[in-house]
């Protein structure tokens, strides 16, 4: 399951970027960022992350905050940068994005939103004072 290597990965960067902090008992809250055209199922992530955190005294009962990253692409032929255009197939009601260039249907490159990036831990310090970091 794609989710499940997502969460996982996740986990191990989350839980890297804990050891930075000696005194942290616990990892509140977790921001993600989602791209999309990263293709990641929010409601399976969830499920991914509360099935391995749970059995991780520092993170469980963590809360995954998540919101969306737009597309971003660029264009090497004309210089345009922005949004994917993406069309609806009416038939298999299925968002098609179509990567090339909207302005001369060149060759684009996808320099945002295809990806999953935490933006922001939050974490208890022994002390009981909250760190942003
Ligand atoms: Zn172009």
């Amino acid at each position: 399951m794609h989710e499940l290597q997502i969460a996982s990965n996740l986990v191990n960067a989350v839980m890297d970027a804990a050891k930075e902090y000696k005194n942290a008992t616990k990892i509140e809250t977790v921001h993600l960022s989602i791209g999309k055209l990263s293709f990641v199922g929010e409601e399976q992530l969830r499920f991914c992350w509360g099935a391995i955190t749970d059995e991780r005294e520092i993170l469980k009962g963590s809360e995954l905050i998540i919101s969306d990253e737009e597309v971003e692409i660029s264009c090497s032929s004309c210089g345009y940068v922005g949004d994917l255009e993406v069309s609806e197939d009416p038939l298999y009601h299925y968002m098609m994005p179509i990567f090339a260039c909207p302005k001369c249907k060149g060759d684009v490159e996808i320099t945002k939103g295809n990806g999953v990036t935490i933006t922001n831990i939050k974490l208890m310090i022994d002390d009981g004072e909250e760190t942003d970091g």
